[in-house]
């Protein structure tokens, strides 16, 4: 059942907007416009009814999926449940309908959550201050390496060009140094999958600014060795740089700080439950220990006898990152969360979130390849790679068959270095019955992937759109109708 696009809805002289009669004089538009602003011919507007654009939009809104609709499991993403308290609490007025160049005394409230968040993220992560003003964890990885431009240039110490980012890092962590100007150089992942202490010290040297690092990193594995790696690259004259995304696995167990980390980013759009998805709303907030704070960017959050106020006498400051003071409602949405969870309701939390995906985990590795046999953090990832050598059915076709059972699909083909890889985070909020459910479908799809291949390859038979030419489509994307 394919939907018929709105303009394509379209009768001759229908309308779906009543205005009341003029009461004011009638102003012509070319005593207002100069001609030449005018169009040469009408706008080609859908002409519909009212119930026609609702109708509209109610079937489209039936289509689309989220985790209010079903389970979510894509790795990497942390697409969990989002009390809706947080939802009601962004939508307060003096938070949803405030001006950003409003006169500071008029949202003071505002500006003591943003500090307030500010400071429970410290303590959450153990770093000394920060700021919520990236609107995206890899805007926020990009301000991180800034802060480290910023350090080096400050000391006089040119010679730092290099990054080091492990092969188990999250794609936006080589992108982001590179982005900043630095060389981006590759740290091998060992047999257990985590970082290779005799690899990161072969690249050890004067010219490295530091290392990001994602922990847990993207194959769901905790850095064992983390505490011998942060003193190998202080040691060697570097910063620590912490990808957060996935706090989701560790909030309340320990804390990037205190493993010596220089600077970390965490997802509000993720742990710290904001709906997101496609691109947006997001915010990624970026810690510092003490010797980065002169870095921050402006303005920066200050109280003082229980006035807040925003500071931009920073003159080390790395400058603005983002238009005002970032994405407040997904803020606002944050500090919710964390006061109505409490210290213990994060801790517990993570520990809902680990167990979930040790869980799945087990019940599937007795069927699908699981790589890195020890114990996970928040996901795992498993591969498609017997299937396909097998049964020529390959991660995708996995993916695109949970489609026909209700669920989104897992992320696919990440991390680069599992073949066919299946990556799977199925979050705290899903209960046992769901990932029983899961389970279940997942060895509904193995068993016919071995007994009837043929048929999986046509999966999904059951959505909107089947499966579309994914190349053409980021080539050649056709974002605009055009009538013909
Ligand atoms: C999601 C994620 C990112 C990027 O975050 P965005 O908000 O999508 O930019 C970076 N690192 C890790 C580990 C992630 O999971």
């Amino acid at each position: 059942m394919s939907s018929k696009l709105i303009f394509e809805l379209n009768t001759e002289g229908r309308i779906g907007y009543r205005f009341p009669s003029l009461d004011v004089p009638e102003i012509p538009l070319d005593s207002m416009l100069k001609k030449d602003l005018f169009r040469q011919k009408p706008a080609a507007l859908p002409q519909v009814s009212e119930v026609d654009v609702i109708r509209h939009y109610t079937e489209l809104a039936s289509k689309s999926f989220g985790v209010d609709a079903g389970f979510y499991p894509l790795g990497s993403c942390t697409m969990k449940y989002n009390p809706k308290i947080n939802e009601d609490v962004a939508s307060f007025q003096g938070f949803a309908d405030i001006h950003p160049l409003q006169p500071l005394n008029t949202v003071q409230g505002t500006l003591e959550l943003i500090y307030k968040t500010t400071e429970s993220l410290c303590e959450i992560t153990g770093m000394k201050w920060g700021t919520l003003q990236p609107f995206a964890g890899a805007h926020g990885e990009f301000t991180g390496m800034k802060l480290f431009k910023a350090y080096f240039k400050k000391k006089g110490d040119t010679k730092r060009t290099k990054v080091l980012v492990p092969t188990s890092a999250h794609g936006t962590n080589p992108a982001s140094s590179h982005i900043s100007g630095f060389d981006v150089e590759e740290v091998q992942a060992d047999e257990r999958g985590l970082v290779s202490v005799s690899s990161l010290k072969e690249h050890l040297s004067d010219e490295v600014a530091g290392i990001m690092l994602t922990n847990p990193n993207t194959l769901g594995l905790f850095e064992k060795d983390i505490v011998e790696i942060a003193g190998l690259v202080h040691e060697a004259g570097g910063l620590l740089y912490y990808d957060g995304a996935n706090m989701n696995a560790i909030m309340g167990k320990v804390r990037p700080g205190d493993m010596g980390f220089d600077v970390i980013h965490l997802n509000l759009h993720k742990t710290f439950a904001t709906p997101h998805g496609g691109g947006g709303p997001g915010s990624g907030p970026v810690l510092v220990s003490d010797k980065l704070i002169p870095f921050l960017p402006v303005p920066d959050i200050t109280e003082h006898d229980g006035k807040y106020t925003l500071n931009y006498d920073k003159p080390d400051s790395i400058g603005r990152i983002s238009g005002f003071y970032g994405n407040i409602a997904v803020i606002v949405r944050a500090y919710a969360y964390i006061l109505t969870m409490g210290s213990d309701g994060l801790k517990k939390a993570s520990e809902m979130a680990v167990l979930n995906a040790n869980y799945l985990k087990e019940r599937l590795k007795k069927t699908y390849h699981l790589f890195y046999d020890t114990t996970c953090m928040h996901e795992f990832v498993l591969s498609a790679d017997t299937l396909h050598d097998e049964h020529g059915i390959s991660a995708l076709d996995v993916a695109k068959a949970l489609l026909d059972n209700g669920f989104h699909p897992m992320t696919i083909y990440f991390p680069l270095i599992v073949h066919e890889a299946m990556m799977i985070e199925p979050t705290e909020t899903e209960s046992k019955q769901t990932l029983d459910h899961f389970v279940d479908v997942m060895l509904k799809i193995y068993d016919e992937a071995v007994k009837n291949p043929e048929k999986l390859k046509e999966a999904p038979l059951h959505t909107p759109v089947k499966r579309i030419d994914e190349v053409l489509a980021a080539k050649n994307p056709v974002l605009r109708w055009v009538k013909e």
